[in-house]
């Protein structure tokens, strides 16, 4: 942490924001420039807030040189970490080494309906299911899912396909039940500011999918996987869903560029879902090369076996021409940059 002083600060005040900062056990080093003086503190980060040195007579600013999370940062983790999402005997690896395809129904709408998405997820090369039981929908009025039916048809597609499930759970009270269903419970955008639902799921004992808040910088995306990991659990995958931007063509705009920013900064894997991000069937394709080619650990992506009756998100849902040409893309492009296929390195140990 560095303290910059006004440039009238007097040589009292400087002292005092030392010995403040010597009462609390951290060490202080005082540089004099010509203009003025700043002072670069050593010591626990959390005992430094508590000064609120911001505050103190000839203070102009305070700068962090470190991250403000511990746990999710690579500061203190170079190595990049791999999530492996299943039931023991058979766990899928999300991370650096590999590239996993996720897709299946924005929505579970019935057995049948689930369960031709998963074929068709399965089909491309999917190694995890997707679907919502529990939907976060902008409109009261618009389809809620099926709540805890919903994850019990999950919990049956799983049993039909070996695929281990990802789901949304939007209500701290539904972690027991969703995380008793599913493989991996999915943030979404809307909750990813939620910190009682997501310290609820870091109890839980499952992995986490959590989705970048539409409006959220990095940081406190950062910050809310923080949340996450306090609670005792780092197998938490990062998702890159689209930002709300002025650009009204697309649903939201898909920052391509918080791949590698979260890459160099947090351990965590980050994979990227081009479908909510472009609200829009014929983008997906394009945007998943684009997520593939600036180094995704994963794509997820809706599928629908008849995309015109879907209840949630159709416009945005693969139909079969469409997956076909995202599982040529997903095969061919992630060996060229180095990555293995996710289904070839599932532990079953
Ligand atoms: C979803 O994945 O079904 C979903 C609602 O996504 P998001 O939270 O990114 O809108
Ligand atoms: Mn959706």
């Amino acid at each position: 942490m560095v303290v910059v002083m006004s440039p009238d600060a007097t040589d009292e005040e400087v002292a005092h924001v030392v010995e403040r900062v010597e009462a609390v056990g951290g060490e202080a080093f005082v540089s004099k420039g010509l203009v003025r003086t700043i002072i670069g503190l050593v010591g626990d980060i959390d005992s430094f807030h508590h000064l609120n040195l911001r505050t103190l007579p000839g203070v102009a600013d305070v700068h962090r040189i470190s991250d403000p999370y511990k746990l999710v940062s690579r500061q203190h983790h170079s190595e990049r970490s791999t999530v492996w999402v299943g039931p023991a005997g058979h766990q899928v690896p999300i991370g650096p080494d590999t590239f996993t395809l996720l897709a299946g129904p924005c929505a579970v709408e019935t057995p049948e309906q689930t369960l031709a998405a998963a074929r068709m997820a399965q089909s491309a090369g999917a190694t995890l299911l997707r679907g919502g039981a529990f939907k976060p929908r902008t409109s009261p009025y618009a389809f809620q899912g099926l709540g805890v039916r919903g994850l019990e048809i999950l919990a049956a597609t799983r049993e039909a396909t070996g695929l281990p499930v990802v789901t949304e759970v939007v209500d701290a009270r539904d972690v027991a039940v969703v995380a008793e269903h599913a493989d991996m419970l999915q943030v979404g955008t809307r909750n990813m500011a939620n910190f009682g639902l997501l310290q609820a799921v870091g109890e839980a004992g499952k992995p986490v999918m959590l989705k970048r808040g539409m409006t959220a910088t990095i940081e406190e995306w950062l910050m809310a996987a923080e949340y996450v990991a306090q609670r005792g659990n780092l197998d938490v995958v990062l998702c890159e869903r689209g930002i709300r931007t002025f650009e009204p063509a697309t649903r939201n705009t898909l920052d391509v560029s918080a791949v590698p920013v979260v890459q160099a900064t947090s351990h965590l894997p980050v994979i990227v879902d081009p479908s909510h991000a472009a609200g829009r069937k014929d983008l997906v394709v394009p945007l998943s090369r684009a997520a593939i080619a600036v180094g995704a650990d994963g794509v997820i992506v809706d599928v629908h076996p008849d995309p015109e009756t879907a209840l949630c998100d159709g416009p945005q849902a693969l139909d079969g021409p469409a997956l076909r040409e995202l599982a040529s893309v997903c095969r061919r492009l992630p060996p060229v940059l180095g990555r293995a296929d996710a289904a070839d390195h599932v532990r079953r140990g």
